[in-house]
């Protein structure tokens, strides 16, 4: 009888910490969608590269190991966030983002064949059109991912940006694909999206001069995120995705560190 009662107060106790155990966050297959910031990774022509200064790295005269280290970068490179202050006054700047509005379902819409045969590429309405004729209506609060496919290139500039030179004169000879600006005003007058992200450089395609889908974009106070990495370990939709750039106050974008969740 001792024995029955020791196993139902076992049970009471264990049970429902095994329930918890079980239904814990995040329950599925985490995936890694930033790039490690360092000497190589790829930031605009004319913005200052990601560097790390070490400050000490070794023994100490009191016999442990210690390391620290000072990076410095421009916002705008790696794995990054564009708040809607980049290109629109008075919106939001990075630390003032609504932290629900970077993270939540997503969906992802391939391009990849698309921008294989024209590097200039213009994400569009149709496509995404053809993403809901086969998965349904984007549904509101949605994070949108775009794979060009172009992340395979990442980080040679050559291939990923279309000119691996420096300076103001480069601008003109970047190449890579974009949301097209009419995709970018069909999303935001007819879907509710929180934030859209892609694998290249900047949600304009290389050869804008203008920028009209950041502006269309952010003017409506939707973020991009942009270098996002390994889109091509992403179903079409069905996963969510937690994006935290660096708080940096009146940033106008930063580092960011996204995350997918299957
Ligand atoms: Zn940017």
């Amino acid at each position: 009888m001792k024995c029955l009662h020791l196993l139902v107060v076992v049970l009471i106790l264990v049970v429902p910490v095994m329930a918890q155990k079980s239904g814990a966050f995040p329950s599925g297959r985490i995936v890694n969608l930033t790039y490690a910031f360092d000497a190589n990774s790829v930031y605009w022509p004319t913005a200052e590269q990601f560097k790390l200064e070490t400050d000490f790295e070794g023994m100490t005269d009191k016999g442990y190991f210690y390391s620290a280290y000072r990076y410095s970068a421009a916002e705008h490179g790696g794995t990054h966030l564009d708040s809607p202050v980049h290109f629109a006054k008075g919106h939001y700047s990075v630390d003032q983002l609504p932290l629900d509005q970077l993270m939540g379902t997503a969906i992802l819409i391939d391009v990849t064949k698309q921008c294989a045969a024209n590097p200039d590429y213009l994400v569009s309405v149709g496509d995404i059109e053809n993403w809901e004729k086969q998965n349904g209506r984007i549904g509101a609060g949605t994070i949108v991912l775009l794979r060009t496919g172009f992340g395979k290139y990442y980080p040679d500039r050559k291939k990923y940006l279309g000119t691996d030179e420096r300076g103001a004169e480069a601008v003109a000879k970047l190449h890579f694909p974009g949301l097209d600006p009419a995709a970018a005003r069909w999303l935001t007058q007819n879907r509710s999206i929180k934030a859209i992200g892609l694998d290249t450089a900047s949600i304009d395609h290389g050869q804008s001069t203008l920028f009209e889908t950041h502006r269309i974009l952010f003017e409506k106070n939707i973020p991009a995120f942009e270098n996002v990495a390994n889109l091509d370990q992403l179903p079409v939709k069905g996963f969510s995705v937690i994006a935290l750039p660096m708080k940096i106050k009146g940033g106008s974008g930063g580092p960011l560190r996204i995350v997918a969740l299957l």
